[in-house]
């Protein structure tokens, strides 16, 4: 990949930036192929039983599908100790409940993959919010000790959550 397409990749990829191909003060509205989600004014949320859409809706793959389709997440969050081992289920159903709720209001919030290895979860999100809320429903739960750190740009959270 080079530079450019690097950088359009990372508008995209960036919620807060609007897609290039879509400018919404000219009515841009599209949807997405993979998970129905649609563009209109400017951000992507999910039809309601009111949405009726315009005759010239475009297909456009929305920034999440994106992020899951590439495994490129903009939260990981890694979970382990002693209390992690024994309260596994416990554990993962937080983490699908608090995506919920995150996801049923802003639809670019959404799971990207569990994966354990050796009693260590790793979890990875497609937005950085909801991340930083698994964070703070483990650490309400369940207490533990929660490391919150961001990179420079401030686009990707990686959360460490330990519990003995
Ligand atoms: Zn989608």
């Amino acid at each position: 990949m080079d530079k450019y397409q690097q950088s359009q990749k990372n508008k995209l990829f960036n919620p807060s930036r609007h897609d290039p191909t879509l400018n919404p003060r000219s009515g841009g509205t599209a949807l997405c192929p993979k998970c129905s989600v649609l563009y209109q004014a400017g951000s992507w949320a999910w039809q309601t039983p009111q949405t009726s859409l315009p005759a010239d809706v475009r297909s456009v793959v929305c920034p999440a599908c994106q992020r899951i389709e590439d495994k490129s997440p903009a939260g990981t969050l890694t979970l382990s100790g002693a209390f992690m081992k024994a309260h596994h289920d416990e554990i993962i159903n937080l983490v699908h409940n608090t995506e919920t709720l995150e996801k049923a209001e802003h639809a670019m919030e959404r799971l990207l993959e569990i994966t354990a290895q050796d009693d260590v979860v790793q979890v990875t999100t497609t937005g950085i919010h909801l991340a930083n809320r698994i964070g703070h429903a483990l650490d309400s739960a369940y207490k533990g000790q929660t490391k919150y750190h961001y990179d420079d740009e401030q686009t990707h959270v990686s959360i460490h959550w330990q519990r003995d």
